[in-house]
C-alpha cells in the first residue's frame, strides 16, 4: 500500500472479556516487574524477560515515571482462535494486562504502561492508539506520506475494530502516532499525560478540541497541521525501535525476542557493504530521522545478498512485515542477517579501471542497489567463480524516457566482459536477462534511477542470480 512501509493486522485495544480472571493455566515466569504466562509449549525466548524490563525502562526514562509495582501481566496465547474465544480478535489489553499471541507485543505493552502512567482506563481513541503507535513505532511504520483525511472522522479509531490492511485505517493509525510523537517531542510528556487523562474513549471531536485548547492553549487544527510538517515528519518515538548495537563482519544476527533486530551499521567513512538476509530488511539513516527507509534489502527475493554504498554515519536495520504471516508480529524463528563484506568507498566508480570488484555469491541472488538519483553514471565490477554462470537483469533503471521534462532522456545499462576498448558489451534491461560466466563490468550511462523504497517500491539496481 503506498504511503506505508509496514501494514500489519489491526491491534484494537477494546475490552477483552472481564480480564480479571486468568484466561488459562500456562507456565509462569517472573522478573522484577513482569509476570509472563505462556500457554504455548515453546520454551521461553532466552532474553525475553530482560527485554521486557528494558522495554518498560525505556518508557519510564521517556516519561520520568516509575510505574511499578505491582507487576504487569502478559498472557501469551497459543493461537488466535484461543485468543478470540477469550474475547480478543487480535492482541489486546485490559488495564495493566496484555493478552497476545505475539511473543512480545511492543504496541500492546505501551497501552498498559499508558494505563498505569495516566491512571485512567481509557482515553479518546486517537490518543490511545496514537500513544501506543508512537512509542512502539508499530503497528504502522509510516513514511510520513499518509493521507488520513479529517482527524474528526477517526477520533475513536480504536473502536472501528478495523483491519490495518485497510489503507484508510492504517493511515489513521500512522497519523495518530505521528500526532502523539509531535506532542511528545514539542511539549513534553506531562502535558501529553494531562491531555490523555482528560478524555475518555467515545468522546467526540468537540471534546478533543476543548481539551487540546485547555492543555496547549492552541487549536486542534493548528497542532494537527503542525504535526504533519514536523521536522522530517518524524513519525514515532524511536527509543525502543532504534536501541541497537552495531553489526560485526561475519557474525550471524538473529532477531531479538521482541522480533526486532536492534542492530545498526556504523560507518566512520563512506563504505560499501554486503548483507545476507533470509527475510526483507529495511535500512534507515540516523534512526528513522528521514521519512522512510533508504533501502529495502531482499525485497521479493530472499535469501539474498544485497550490496549498497553508504556515506559515513549510522544506519538502523529493522524488520519489514513481508508476507510470511497473517500476523507479522508472530515472527518466523529462522530469520537471520549477516554483514558479509565491507569495502571502503563506493562500488560505483567513475572509470572501468577504478571499479572495485563485488564478489558474486554462487548460491543466492546478489543485488546491487543504488540510491535514488535522476542521472546515474559509472562502472561496477562483479566477480564470480570462473566456472559459474549468472544471469543479470536491471530493475528500476530507466534508460529511455521520451517525455522527460526538459527533453527526452536516453541512457544505457550494459554488461562488458572487460575494460578494454574492444570489450564485448551487451545491453541489459528489466525485460531481458543476460547470461555471463565468471565476472565482468556493469556500465551505467545517464540512467534515471529514481525509486521510492519508503513507498514500498523497490530500490533501483541490478539483480544477479546463479544459473
Ligand atoms: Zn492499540
Amino acid at each position: 500500500m503506498p504511503g506505508l512501509v509496514v501494514a500489519l493486522v489491526l491491534f484494537p485495544c477494546l475490552s477483552c472479556d472481564d480480564g480479571r480472571k486468568p484466561p488459562f493455566n500456562g507456565y509462569v515466569t517472573r522478573s522484577a516487574n513482569f509476570e509472563y504466562h505462556n500457554e504455548t509449549p515453546e520454551a521461553l525466548c532466552p532474553t525475553l524477560m530482560p527485554l521486557l524490563e528494558r522495554h518498560l525502562a525505556s518508557f519510564e526514562s521517556l516519561t520520568g515515571l516509575n510505574l511499578t509495582p505491582p507487576s504487569f501481566r502478559y498472557y501469551r496465547f497459543s493461537n488466535f482462535p484461543e485468543l478470540g474465544r477469550f474475547g480478543c480478535p487480535s492482541d489486546c489489553t485490559r488495564d495493566d494486562v496484555v493478552y497476545a499471541v505475539a511473543r512480545f507485543d511492543s504496541h500492546e505493552l505501551f497501552h498498559v504502561y499508558a494505563f498505569r502512567a495516566s491512571g485512567v482506563t481509557t482515553s479518546i481513541g486517537l490518543l490511545e492508539e496514537g500513544l501506543a503507535t508512537a512509542f512502539a513505532c508499530s503497528p504502522v511504520r509510516s513514511n510520513g506520506d499518509y493521507h488520513p483525511g479529517d482527524w474528526r472522522n477517526f477520533v475513536n479509531v480504536a473502536e472501528k475494530l478495523a483491519d490495518l490492511s485497510d489503507p484508510d485505517i492504517a493511515d489513521q493509525y500512522a497519523a495518530a502516532g505521528a500526532f502523539v510523537a509531535f506532542l511528545y517531542y514539542t511539549f513534553g510528556w506531562d502535558k501529553l499525560a494531562l491531555l490523555y487523562r482528560s478524555l475518555r474513549r467515545g468522546d467526540d471531536a468537540t471534546a478533543l478540541e476543548g481539551a487540546v485548547l485547555s492543555v496547549y492553549g492552541a487549536d486542534m487544527d493548528t497542532l494537527w497541521q503542525d504535526s504533519r510538517t514536523f521536522p522530517n515528519k518524524r513519525i514515532c518515538i524511536t527509543d525502543w525501535t532504534c536501541w541497537s548495537s552495531p553489526v560485526v563482519l561475519n557474525e550471524e544476527t538473529r532477531q531479538e525476542c521482541d522480533g526486532e533486530l536492534h542492530r545498526s551499521i556504523e560507518l566512520s567513512e563512506p563504505s560499501s557493504v554486503a548483507l545476507f538476509a533470509t527475510h526483507p530488511v529495511m535500512l534507515w539513516q540516523d534512526c528513522l530521522a528521514e521519512p522512510g527507509p533508504i533501502f529495502v534489502l531482499g525485497q521479493n527475493s530472499f535469501p539474498s545478498v544485497t550490496w549498497v554504498s553508504l556515506a559515513a554515519g549510522s544506519f538502523n536495520l529493522t524488520r519489514t512485515s513481508g508476507s510470511e504471516s497473517i500476523n507479522p508480529r508472530v515472527y518466523p524463528a529462522s530469520f537471520s542477517l549477516e554483514l558479509t563484506s565491507q569495502i571502503p568507498g563506493s562500488f560505483l566508480a567513475s572509470s572501468c579501471e577504478a571499479a572495485q570488484a563485488i564478489p558474486l555469491d554462487p548460491q543466492v541472488e546478489t543485488r546491487i542497489l543504488f540510491p535514488s538519483t535522476a542521472s546515474l553514471s559509472g562502472w561496477v565490477r562483479v566477480d564470480g567463480p570462473a566456472a559459474a554462470v549468472f544471469s543479470v537483469v536491471s530493475d528500476q533503471l530507466q534508460t529511455d524516457i521520451p517525455n522527460y521534462p526538459g527533453g527526452a532522456l536516453h541512457g544505457d545499462t550494459s554488461f562488458c566482459d572487460s575494460c578494454s576498448t574492444d570489450a564485448n558489451c551487451q545491453a541489459i534491461s528489466s525485460q531481458v536477462s543476460l547470461a555471463f560466466s565468471g565476472g565482468g563490468v556493469l556500465r551505467l550511462t545517464n540512467v534515471y534511477a529514481v525509486s521510492f523504497p519508503e513507498m514500498g517500491f523497490p530500490n533501483a539496481g541490478f539483480h544477479i542470480s546463479p544459473m
